[in-house]
């Protein structure tokens, strides 16, 4: 094999010290062993991989936050490119604009940004790579306010498939950057990405409130009109799971199923407690806890339940309407879950998401307002996976004619199925398969949501 000349980073393979760790993943599901891992330091690095890659005929994967629950981000017996140390963050205040590099995780995002109260519309846990997330749209808190991650990105540095650095912005490889709105890692690594940001925090309006799973139906509805008259410096995540057994949970509902509605205010503290006050009179909650917390606390508060080391399938929709049909759907299939780790999600995409035109980014789904649901399959053990995943797989097929058709947020896929990523892009598929053809004619990058190229 040719060696990795200039490289600046650490190379690994198979038991030196140090590799198991680096091929791990967050789903403990996928256990892979690349034949060489290449742990990068400079987008010079990425380069020298990526042809090492390509000339010694090795199956490329990129690891940025490791999240994605396919575990795309490793392969065995071929190369990983492992981003992890690049994780550098600079913030210009003035400018309002970050640099991030490719590898760097939520928390190293929201820390270097908030220390100037500004923020980037991104994920809600804070271990999730900035890198796959972006790529592929990025929702979060911030959505209905600033739009999707990629709705705020200005320029990226990228290393496509020949080992060239490129820059990718509007006046410059502007196919290029469109396409890595919502394309995913399918034209190249990106090390490094240009944000714009936002007034957010420090201190944010936090809120849930929590209904027994028999009370679903009246939650899903009132959660349904509340979006209606709910202002834009609020957002509201639909939830279906299990209490938390926490000191404000009442401990006959510690572990319990039910619904829950997570509240995010980034207004004043008079127009969060309004909202609170309008659920609560619709629907009284079992529970409900309510506290100013700093922006990055909230962006930690979901990382413990969601950390490394579980086991994990998802698959998701886009619905137009939460109609009672949906309702009488998810309903039935929440009380049909086995673990109680499994979870159901549901972001509300409106208001900013919705005021971005649907070609102006590659993003796998329309700009109409809508609801991204997933359903989550989570286990402690390998061995109760399978009874997760006829869970999720039933639910999903149950669902389907509420939906808007078989596709869905590219991010929350655990198959590569092909038909489902052309669903999600629609007719932009054709000019995502162009850009593909032009910068990885060879497909070197398949490890994603896969675009043939033309
Ligand atoms: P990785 O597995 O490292 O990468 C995912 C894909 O992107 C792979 O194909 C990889 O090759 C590619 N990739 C990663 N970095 C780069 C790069 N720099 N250049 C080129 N290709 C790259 N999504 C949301 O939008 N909002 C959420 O709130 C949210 N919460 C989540 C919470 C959890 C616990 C999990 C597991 C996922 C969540 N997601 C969310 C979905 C998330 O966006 C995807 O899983 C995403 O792929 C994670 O990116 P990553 O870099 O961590 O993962």
């Amino acid at each position: 094999m040719t060696e990795l000349a200039g490289f600046s980073g650490t190379v690994l393979t198979p038991g030196q010290d140090g590799y198991d760790d680096a091929r791990r993943l967050w789903n403990a599901q996928h256990d892979r062993r690349p034949a060489v891992i290449a742990q990068v330091r400079s987008a010079a690095d990425v380069a020298i991989a990526v042809r090492y890659g390509v000339e010694n005929g090795l199956e490329i994967a990129v690891r940025g936050g490791s999240h994605s629950i396919s575990g795309a981000s490793s392969v065995d017996d071929g190369l990983m490119i492992d981003l992890t140390s690049l994780n550098g963050v600079s913030v210009d205040a003035e400018a309002r604009l970050a640099r991030v590099g490719g590898g760097a995780l939520l928390r190293d995002l929201d820390g270097a940004t908030q220390e100037h109260g500004l923020a980037v519309p991104a994920g809600v846990i804070s271990h999730t790579g900035v890198g796959g997330l972006t790529l592929g749209g990025g929702m979060g808190w911030l959505t209905r306010k600033y739009g999707l991650s990629i709705d705020n990105l200005e320029s990226v540095q990228l290393v496509s498939a020949d080992g060239s650095i490129l820059r990718a912005a509007e006046d410059e490889n502007p196919d290029l950057f469109w396409g890595v709105r919502g394309g995913g890692g399918n034209f190249g690594v990106v090390t490094e990405f240009e944000f714009r940001l936002h007034e957010a925090g420090p201190m944010v309006h936090y809120g849930l409130q929590f209904w027994t799973v028999d009370q679903g139906a009246e939650v899903l509805r009132l959660a349904r009109d509340l979006f209606a008259t709910l202002p834009t410096d609020v957002n509201v995540v639909i939830t279906a799971l299990n209490a938390p057994p926490a000191p404000f949970v009442p401990e006959e509902m510690h572990f319990a199923p039910g619904y829950g509605l997570v509240i995010v205010g980034f207004g004043s503290p008079e127009e969060h407690a309004g909202v609170l006050e309008q659920i609560r009179t619709a629907l009284p909650p079992i529970f409900e806890f309510a506290t100013p917390m700093p922006y990055v606390a909230l962006q930690q508060s979901l990382d413990e339940p969601n950390a490394w080391g579980h086991y994990s399938y998802e698959k998701g929709s886009y619905l137009e309407e939460l109609t009672d049909g949906a309702i009488e759907v998810i309903t039935q299939q929440v009380a049909q879950k086995v673990s109680p780790m499994s979870a159901t999600l549901i972001y509300r995409l409106d208001k900013a998401y919705s005021g971005v035109d649907d070609d102006a980014t590659a993003f796998g789904g329309e700009r109409s307002d809508r609801f991204a649901l997933f359903i989550v399959g989570h286990t402690a053990v390998p061995e109760l996976l399978a009874a997760e995943q006829q869970w999720v797989r039933g639910f999903w097929e149950a669902l389907q004619p509420h939906t808007v058709g078989i596709g869905s947020y590219v991010n929350g896929m655990t198959e590569s199925d092909d038909d489902r990523i052309k669903a999600s892009y629609g007719p932009k598929y054709e000019r995502l398969q162009q850009i593909k053809a032009k910068y990885d004619p060879d497909n070197v990058f398949h490890r994603n949501q896969n675009i043939k190229p033309a």
